[in-house]
């Protein structure tokens, strides 16, 4: 089915120099992905260097930093010109799994191409799940669970979609999350190379610290959020929005139709025009790296009535190698947008 208007082309952001430690796969057909490695400094590392498979770059900037000295990172989809959603792996995504000892996946189907490239490993590698460390289960788990009753509607479009389904995978926008993936991936580290222990916990005290402006600034924006509410054309946010206490106003035949990559109703679409103009919403969460002529058509309609328009994106923008500072300025815009200053 075409999916026009909420068409999932990844939109041409300005490519920025690569970072330092970041070398982009050349001539392979993994090119696409944007395949990323950063080397260990086996020189400076107390015990055994390991190597890391990471599926995405919304984790792989953090387990790159986490493993310190002591990890060489592959990154299979680092480039935010790359739609995860849509990802149909190479052959060569595949073959980067294989001497992996330590797997770092998203999970919660958004990623099952890496889960399917790591189940026929022999010997299997240890592997990190972020949506099992955080206790959220896949669609199809529960699915298969209650295969007797009849699915609703959205469950349907989920299975087919194989997109967002009943859980929002974007496990990298809450801050809750995000530490406590962290420490998982530490906890392994740790144990697949006892003798750098004290590396990991070091580099995960560096990372800690480093996070704190994070922190500070989502605490900072919970008091002018407060009664406040947003609107978002995707789901993206929504974790985010709930750790500040935001309210989430998109209309729900609209967010459904989003979260399930489904085109929204003309009348969906009319109701979220509506909450735009009748100033019932605050603020506009934009997801700039899709394009699509529906997201455009209702941040024009923002800007006709005013409201604020707060751009995010699905992953860091290429060239930006930090979680923090990518989060962080979006956080400074919504606080901006809220009239909460910097
Ligand atoms: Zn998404």
């Amino acid at each position: 089915m075409p999916r026009l208007a909420l068409s999932r082309r990844p939109a041409l952001t300005a490519l920025a120099a690569t970072a330092t430690l970041t070398l982009a796969a050349c001539g392979g057909p993994s090119a696409g992905a944007g395949t990323t490695t950063s080397a260990a400094d086996a020189e400076s590392c107390p015990g055994e260097v390991l190597d890391v498979v990471v599926s995405v770059s919304q984790w792989g900037s953090i387990v790159e930093q986490l493993g310190g000295d002591c990890t060489n990172v592959t990154t299979v989809l680092a480039s935010s010109a790359v739609d995860p959603h849509d990802y149909e792996p190479t052959t060569a995504d595949i073959a980067a799994f294989t001497d992996a000892e330590l797997v770092v996946l998203n999970g919660a189907d958004y990623d099952h191409w890496a889960a399917d490239a790591v189940a026929t490993l022999d010997p299997a590698p240890t592997v990190v799940d972020a949506a099992e460390v955080v206790g959220i289960e896949e669609e199809h788990a529960e699915e298969e669970e209650h295969a007797e009753e009849e699915p609703s509607k959205g469950e349907e479009h989920a299975e087919e979609e194989h997109g967002h389904g009943g859980v929002n995978p974007h496990l990298w926008y809450s801050p809750e999350y995000v530490q406590a993936v962290a420490a998982a991936v530490t906890e392994q580290l740790g144990e697949l190379s006892p003798d750098a222990a004290d590396h990991f916990a070091e580099q995960a005290q560096a990372w800690e610290s480093d996070l704190q402006p994070y922190l500070d600034e989502l605490a900072a924006l919970q008091s002018s959020a407060a009664g406040r509410s947003y609107a978002a054309t995707e789901s993206v946010f929504q974790y985010t929005a709930e750790a500040i206490g935001l309210t989430d106003a998109t209309p729900e035949g609209y967010r459904d139709a989003a979260s399930n990559e489904t085109d929204p109703a003309p009348g969906d679409v009319a109701a979220f025009e509506a909450a735009l103009a009748d100033g019932s919403v605050d603020v506009l969460v934009y997801n700039s790296q899709t394009e699509g002529s529906l997201p455009e058509q209702l941040r024009a309609a923002a800007e006709t009535a005013g409201v604020p328009v707060v751009e995010v994106t699905e992953s860091a923008p290429d060239g930006e190698s930090s979680f923090v500072s990518w989060q962080l300025d979006q956080l400074q815009q919504l606080s901006n947008a809220l009239g909460g200053g910097q």
